[in-house]
């Protein structure tokens, strides 16, 4: 069957390794711990294709490396839109299985920024567990996590594929970054760290639903990434309604996680807050969220609802969507309303959805 997951006896990526673990293969392979960097070097800094492609290394331990490790690179089963518009990559990963990889030029990303960057949404999961009732994401349900060299190799295949180097990475692509957290904290070092894609940690952020235990643990890396939570909801009777998450972690456990992040980070918290009519997008919402996003100094930004097939919400007209924005900021809370790129380009993060394979194998996604 074409749509049957195909077990492969693909080994490991190579992406999926921290120097350290290098120096600890290298040094059970008796070589010295530099054939650690040299390896680092050849797959980071001079991204090669094949193992032969590293001379410095003997015949011998290219052969072991062919054997052990593949390199990584994520077979693109297709890909959409063009260089200058939100382009998304469909990959196939080893067993068959496929996630989806959301390049964003500059003029359409994430904070609105206007400084020639490209931002790339990264999936953490192949579908997700937490089962948000607006997300077009969980309704496929959960089939596992992602391994950390297929998170890197995400950013290192669409550098391949586009030729230009990201900067700017969000985890808002499928799945729970938290649900999957020592296999991100392994990524975030790979992407991080100047032997590895050496993008600067302020340029990263993990959004998460709230599962606040793991904000606190991820608070304690030492790394001064951004984080975003998924609010949509200023109270519980709001949240309940619409994120399962918010039963297991009420609104007042989350944010004293919250302020546990601020302990450890210096950038502000960001609140994503999609508007959906009729359910969170009341005058008395916007002061509330305003009340709570100011206790914390974090900034919002208003998404109007989009539509996925399937499901009922809607967002609110324009001029509702104006209303709320205004109340934050006359409260004096920083906050954006992404509206001008329309429903596709909005849509690029967080609403990847599997909807079926085809008799190829090839999956079709909405957006
Ligand atoms: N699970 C993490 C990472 C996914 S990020 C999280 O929840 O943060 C995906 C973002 O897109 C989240 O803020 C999500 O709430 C948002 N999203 C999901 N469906 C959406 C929709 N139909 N319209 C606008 N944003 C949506």
């Amino acid at each position: 069957m074409a749509n049957t997951p195909v077990k492969t006896e693909v080994p490991p990526s190579a992406l999926g390794l921290t120097l350290d673990d290098w120096i600890e293969w290298a040094e059970s392979k008796k070589q010295p711990k530099f054939r650690a960097k040299q390896i680092v070097e050849w797959l980071y800094q001079k991204r090669v294709r094949s193992f032969d492609e590293m001379t410095n290394l003997s015949q011998d331990l290219r052969e072991q490396l062919s054997e052990q490790f593949s390199l990584g690179f994520l077979p693109v089963a297709r890909a959409t839109g063009s260089q200058d518009t939100t382009r998304k990559f469909l990959f196939r990963l080893d067993d068959g299985r496929f996630i989806e990889t959301v390049r964003i030029p500059a003029n359409a990303n994430f904070d609105g920024d206007r400084s020639g960057r490209i931002t790339l949404c990264v999936s953490s999961q192949v579908g997700c567990a937490y089962a948000c009732k607006f997300c077009a994401s969980g309704l496929a349900g959960f089939t596992r996590n992602l391994e950390v060299g297929e998170i890197v190799s995400q950013v290192v295949s669409v550098e391949h594929e586009t030729g230009e180097p990201i900067r700017n990475i969000v985890f808002m692509g499928m799945g729970e970054p938290l649900a999957n957290l020592s296999r991100l904290n392994k990524a975030l070092e790979i992407l991080n760290s100047d032997w590895g894609m050496n993008i600067g940690a302020r340029h990263m952020t993990v959004s998460t639903s709230g599962l606040a235990p793991q904000i606190e643990k991820l608070a304690e890396i030492p790394r001064q990434i951004r984080l975003a939570i998924s609010l949509h909801g200023a109270t519980d009777e709001v949240r309940d309604q619409i994120m399962p998450i918010n039963k297991k972690y009420p609104i007042d456990r989350l944010f004293e996680a919250l302020e546990t992040w601020g302990r450890y980070k210096k950038q502000m918290i960001t609140f994503e807050y999609i508007l959906i009519k009729g359910v969170n997008d009341s005058p008395d919402d916007a002061a509330e969220l305003a009340r709570r996003a100011k206790k914390l100094h974090a900034k919002v930004n208003l998404i109007p609802y989009n539509t996925v097939d399937g499901l009922e919400w809607k967002r609110p007209d324009e001029d509702e969507q104006d209303a709320f924005l205004a109340v934050l900021l006359k409260a004096n809370v920083t906050a954006t309303l992404r509206r001008e790129k329309g429903h596709d380009i909005d849509a690029a993060c967080g609403q990847l959805r599997l909807q079926e394979e085809t008799a190829e194998g090839i999956i079709e996604t909405v957006f």
